[in-house]
């Protein structure tokens, strides 16, 4: 097949051409011709799919009806996603396209749940801001203290594959550990309780999100629930921007209610992420805002990224396109593509046709 990769990174291309040649050897399937765009995937770019088969996009590729419609009429059938979330993607217009969805559910969840206990042990011991006094021969120590992380309150908001890797982490630092999931499951009670996402708040010194983003979760964190999280708390989000209002979150940080806040992932990510600004006006007042307070830690989105997590993520987007290619059932589909069982080129046929 023929595979358009959108947003490529150097290291894109090295993971998934390994990928793409390590399973036509070791699973006996065909080797797919890869090209890479080092540009993101939206409606000014979707023409440059013209001719694959199918497109691989990323977290800030933007897969809305138009670009679908464009990419199904230029003779794409498969898209194939390189992360866990599937929020860019409108999933309603994929499958009335007819087109096959697939992304990559899990990889390496202790990865992003390692990063996101990094986080917080960097803005609560203040490492990132030692590091830079100590370059300058500065040793002093006058507003490094931090707080022992032993028997504090971690809320962990979703627990899901990340959310448990989470929680078994923040266990083994000797945490306290609560939860709130809409949809409870056994593998956290090893670890703590289940309570309300206002209890939560109300009891947690370090609140770290590890939820989807969806329309019920978008603004989660917002003016009425950030007052409801104890004075100083510290908060992470290594999910998705969208679950927090920066606005409030700015508020609560100048009246100092929010202790302090570690963002792997920004509202506004978009075109701003995984590019080189530094000669640049960056014109988002919020995020700037953001960064100039000493509290806040501000990354990049790159929680998952580790060579494990790459590998994992490489060789689980060429299986994908093989369950297409080949028309057998994919297990990581996110819509119901009736025509698999037909196969691709059958359904090229009846477009011919
Ligand atoms: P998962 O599907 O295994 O778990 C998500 C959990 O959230 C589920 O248990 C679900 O019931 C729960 N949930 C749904 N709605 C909720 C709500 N309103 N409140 C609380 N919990 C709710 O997903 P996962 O693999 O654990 O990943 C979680 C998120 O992490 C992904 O959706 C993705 O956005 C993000 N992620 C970020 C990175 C990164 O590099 N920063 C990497 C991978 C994933």
């Amino acid at each position: 097949m023929n595979l358009a990769v959108f947003s490529a990174k150097p290291y894109d291309r090295e993971f998934l051409s390994k990928a793409n040649a390590a399973l036509a050897s070791t699973e006996g399937g065909q080797q797919h011709t890869i090209t890479f765009h080092d540009f993101a995937l939206s409606e000014e770019t979707v023409s440059l799919a013209h001719g694959a088969d199918a497109v691989c996009g990323f977290v800030n590729d933007v897969l809305s009806e138009p670009v679908l419609r464009a990419l199904r009429d230029g003779g794409v059938r498969a898209v194939l996603l390189r992360c866990a979330g599937y929020n860019n993607i409108d999933l309603a217009a994929a499958e009335s396209l007819g087109l096959f969805v697939a992304n990559v559910p899990s990889y390496s969840p202790e990865a992003v749940a390692e990063f996101a206990l990094a986080l917080i042990q960097t803005l609560n011991r203040k490492t990132h801001r030692a590091y830079n006094r100590v370059r300058e021969g500065n040793f002093n120590l006058d507003g490094l203290m931090g707080r022992t992380l032993h028997g504090k309150t971690v809320g962990v908001v979703g627990t899901g594959k990340i959310g448990i890797a989470f929680a078994r982490i923040a266990r083994g630092f000797g945490c306290r550990l609560l939860a709130y999931d809409p949809f409870p499951g056994e593998a956290f009670r090893q670890f703590g309780d289940y309570v309300s996402l206002e209890e939560l708040l109300a009891q947690s010194d370090f609140v770290s999100l590890h939820c989807p983003l969806t329309e019920g979760t978008t603004h989660i964190i917002n003016v009425r629930t950030l007052g409801l999280m104890k004075e100083g708390a510290m908060l992470v989000n290594t999910s998705r921007g969208g679950l927090v209002h920066t606005e409030s979150v700015i508020a609560a940080l100048k009246s100092r209610h929010l202790g302090g806040l570690a963002l792997d992932v920004y509202e506004a990510e978009g075109g701003l992420f995984y590019h080189d600004h530094s000669a640049e006006i960056i014109q988002d007042d919020e995020l700037m805002r953001l960064m100039t307070f000493p509290n806040v830690l501000v990354c990049g989105h790159q929680a998952f990224f580790t060579e494990e997590a790459l590998t994992e993520i490489s060789e689980c987007t060429i299986r994908n396109l093989g369950d297409f290619s080949n028309r057998i059932p994919c297990k990581n589909s996110l819509v119901k593509y009736g025509p698999v069982a037909a196969g691709p080129e059958l359904i090229r046929q009846e477009l011919v046709r």
